[in-house]
């Protein structure tokens, strides 16, 4: 697949960009602390080589303020006949609640599906599952790059965009591994978990499993 567009939109989605079923969502951010490092950046794609890059100026709202932003993607962040397709979605579902308020539902995470199915390997970056399972090779040079400045360059738009393009191919391949090793009903409540785990990060309980003696 062919990256065939990418069109850059400020602070909230067009009303006229729809999404059926499942999107591919990605942030890119100040840093890796939600409660310290703003949300720059918001990628999606349909999957289909097109995609949407939503830039956010520095809000330091008030609380009511952030209610209020960004209308069109609140609502497609929580609609739930939207499946929100994510790569280690625990961390951008943490930073979508802290900015936009809104918890991403229903999620589905190639990272975790990718430890459910590929349990004979510990590599599970992005980068990784493009390679093995898509034969795609991602520029990594952007990851680190100043994602608050005002105009982004070409090259991180293009870094940004990949993030989202190939998570429905991703998918689709985990998907059928998932069922070949019987794990998609244990995959499915880890997702339906997943943003409950997001809510932990923020509330407190970043490092801690709960579920250890
Ligand atoms: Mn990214």
């Amino acid at each position: 697949m062919t990256v065939a567009a990418i069109h850059l939109h400020r602070d909230d989605l067009p009303a006229a960009v729809r999404f059926a079923d499942t999107v591919a969502i990605d942030t890119e951010t100040m840093g890796l602390k939600p409660e310290r490092d703003r949300l720059c950046l918001l990628q999606l794609s349909a999957g289909d080589g097109v995609c949407h890059l939503v830039q956010f100026s520095n809000p330091a709202g008030s609380p009511e303020e952030t209610a209020r932003a960004a209308p069109n993607l609140r609502a497609l962040l929580n609609d739930p006949a939207v499946t929100k397709l994510f790569h280690f979605g625990r961390f951008d579902i943490a930073m979508l609640s802290r900015a936009l308020g809104v918890t991403c539902r229903p999620v589905y995470c190639t990272k975790i599906a990718s430890r459910l199915a590929r349990t004979y390997t510990d590599r599970h970056g992005l980068k990784d599952l493009c390679r093995e399972l898509l034969g795609i090779e991602l520029a990594k040079e952007q990851q680190s790059s100043d994602w608050g400045a005002e105009a982004l360059s070409e090259d991180q738009q293009r870094y940004a965009a990949g993030d989202v393009l190939y998570l429905h191919a991703l998918k689709a391949k985990l998907d059928a591994m998932l069922a070949r090793e019987g794990r998609v009903d244990l995959a499915r409540a880890c997702f339906e978990f997943l943003p409950h785990r997001a809510l932990l990060d923020l509330a407190g309980w970043p490092d801690e499993d709960i579920f250890a003696h």
